[in-house]
């Protein structure tokens, strides 16, 4: 090997650094900001102004910008929306995107209401880790919470990933006071029985989450104190740049806690995010993003686009979490006349 080309194998390998020398390693890639579900905490009000459709990304762009993102030393991948089932042909994406150089994992974030019908298709397509979120076990409970009556479906959808081969399944739960926090014992017994591990989320004060006031929030504690009432001791699991710190109880069950209201994990965070149109947002909180649609259709190159996200990532000072639990007043990040000027806020488009 000459010593140009040792050279330039060791610089491909030196990570991409931002300001505070985070690493670009995941992205989530929103598919679409459409929805079937209306969560409160996420998209709680009647009307919304949604993405044009002629400016969703093809499946060849988005191909084409992870092919550059995983130059620039992304290794994960997560497909997420809105609800990512709702993209038509998402297994043909996922195909697409599984056969990337470069990618070490590739994930999905589903309210779970189609997976029924589509885990088998996305497990033969490449999918390798599945995500279901499920904040409750109770019908009632469940169309308050999403105003949609589908819980059986989700639970089938569950079901069907466990006999599709999806072998580390996780289960996501927003914890909402005064609605679901009296099923943190039976949510976490429900995700033993079937082999997965289940996430307990602080509810956050995300664009979208138009009805956030923080005494609705459950806190990391609180939910912990819950579980060692119900289950006895539990043991702290070493952390990795993951949001969810990990537990585990004295039988050896495990399970997570995704604390970013009251112990926010920004120091460590090596996520960004790229909208079904092409905004690629360094934050969940960020207020602007770059219009790698508006790179991908101008004739840029790939080096070109690179070179802007690299130039991006290295000045990124992002907190967004840790700066708002140090605000006086919390109240919801963006009130909903600007979320209908700015969708891009929306916590549905940006993709959670
Ligand atoms: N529709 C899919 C789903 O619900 O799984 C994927 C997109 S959804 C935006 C991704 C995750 O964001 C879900 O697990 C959801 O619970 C979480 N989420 C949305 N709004 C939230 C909020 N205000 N606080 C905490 N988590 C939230
Ligand atoms: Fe609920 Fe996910 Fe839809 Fe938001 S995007 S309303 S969290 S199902
Ligand atoms: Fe990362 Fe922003 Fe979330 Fe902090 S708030 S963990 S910087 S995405």
């Amino acid at each position: 090997m000459t010593p140009i080309v040792a050279a330039l194998r060791y610089c491909a390998r030196v990570p991409l650094l931002d300001s505070l020398t985070r690493p670009l390693r995941n992205l989530r890639l929103s598919v679409t900001d459409r929805c079937n579900l209306r969560c409160q905490y996420c998209m709680p009000e009647d009307e919304y102004a949604w993405l044009p459709q002629s400016g969703v990304l093809t499946f060849e762009e988005v191909v084409r910008t992870l092919r550059i993102f995983l130059s620039l030393g992304v290794e994960k991948v997560r497909l997420t929306g809105g609800e990512p089932l709702l993209r038509r042909d998402v297994e043909n994406l996922v195909s697409m995107i599984a056969s990337l150089k470069g990618l070490r994992e590739l994930a999905m974030t589903t309210n779970g209401v189609l997976l029924a019908d589509k885990a088998a298709a996305l497990r033969a397509a490449g999918l390798q880790r599945l995500t279901v979120s499920l904040d409750t076990l109770d019908p009632k409970t469940f169309q308050l919470l999403s105003r949609r009556d589908d819980l059986s479906r989700v639970k089938e959808g569950i079901d069907a990933a466990r006999r599709a081969g999806f072998a580390n399944l996780k289960l996501d739960t927003v914890v909402i006071a005064g609605v679901n926090d009296g099923e943190v014992g039976s949510l976490l017994r429900y995700s033993f029985d079937i082999g997965a591990e289940l996430r307990f989320i602080e509810y956050m004060d995300v664009g979208g989450a138009t009805h956030w006031r923080k005494e609705s929030v459950v806190s990391r504690a609180q939910i912990l104190a819950t579980v060692e009432r119900e289950f006895g001791a539990v043991e702290p699991l070493q952390r990795d740049s993951a949001p969810a710190e990990r537990f585990r109880l004295r039988d050896g069950k495990t399970f997570g806690v995704i604390a970013s209201v009251t112990q926010p994990f920004c120091k460590q965070c090596d996520r960004s995010r790229l909208t079904a149109d092409g905004v690629w947002l360094k934050c969940l909180y960020a207020t602007k993003g770059l219009h790698l649609r508006d790179l991908l259709k101008s004739g840029s190159s790939d080096a070109d686009i690179a070179a802007r996200i690299r130039t991006e990532w290295s000045a990124r000072d992002d907190r967004g979490a840790e700066l708002r639990a140090s605000m006086q007043e919390r109240t919801p990040l963006a009130p909903r006349a600007e979320l209908q000027k700015q969708p891009h806020l929306e916590m549905h488009t940006r993709g959670g």
